[in-house]
């Protein structure tokens, strides 16, 4: 299978992608954490991206297209991905078609994880991540076992730049101006299954799961 997880920031799509690798075996692609990575490292791709990640604007769509098309074109054909954070715009979405076109591929879901936006900035201002393994924890929700302290590696936890109150206000804007449209893309094309994001990640991972095997 090949999804699409779609969802404003802090609507929970690493979580559940996390999820869904482990039990579907599908490939996560998280174009946040791609560029988080290239961050680190400096490479030129970083270097362009970084203004516009912590600022919370978008990069733009030349450069993300390129990446995706990196990582999806020497994919096997029989493994399944799950794309989290792309498309992000409608001018993504018409590549992606695109791209997957010339691979023999194809979207088989898109799914929508809604969540009301006091619960995104309540999400996303208490989210801590571990820069050394990449676990996620909520400082409400999902507090580490140790206060800062990544429960798996030890690593003190950090709050990602653009997780800031001025940053994320920001992000929602651009979600809802830029990324919300490419809900309507894929609605049309009839692959948008909408699910309720706001309960607990467990409660979240049930549904979506009864929901795939329905598909
Ligand atoms: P995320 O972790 O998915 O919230 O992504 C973090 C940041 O990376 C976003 O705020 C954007 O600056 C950038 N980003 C990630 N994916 C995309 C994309 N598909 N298009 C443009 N910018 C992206």
């Amino acid at each position: 299978m090949n999804l699409i997880l779609f969802g404003a920031p802090g609507s929970g799509k690493g979580t559940q992608a996390a999820r869904l690798q482990e039990e579907m075996g599908l490939k996560h692609i998280s174009t946040g954490d791609m560029l988080r990575q290239s961050v680190k490292e400096g490479t030129a791709l970083g270097q362009r991206a970084k203004s516009y990640m912590d600022s919370g604007a978008l990069v733009p769509d030349d450069l993300i297209i390129d990446l995706i098309a990196e990582v999806l074109t020497p994919m096997p054909p029989q493994a399944g991905f799950l794309l989290d954070g792309f498309p992000r715009t409608v001018p993504q979405a018409r590549a992606l078609d695109l791209l997957l076109m010339r691979l023999g591929r194809q979207i088989d879901a898109v799914i929508s994880l809604e969540v009301p936006d006091a619960e995104l900035v309540k999400r996303l201002t208490s989210r801590r991540m571990c820069p050394r393994c990449g676990a996620i924890y909520n400082l409400i929700t999902q507090p580490p076992r140790l206060p800062d302290r990544c429960d798996q590696c030890g690593s003190a936890l950090e709050q990602r730049a653009d997780d800031r109150q001025e940053t994320v206000e920001n992000r929602l804007r651009v979600y809802r101006e830029q990324t919300a449209p490419v809900m309507q893309y894929y609605e049309e094309r009839g692959l948008l299954h909408r699910m309720d994001g706001s309960q607990l990640p467990q409660d979240v991972f049930r549904s979506l799961k009864s929901r795939l095997s329905a598909l």
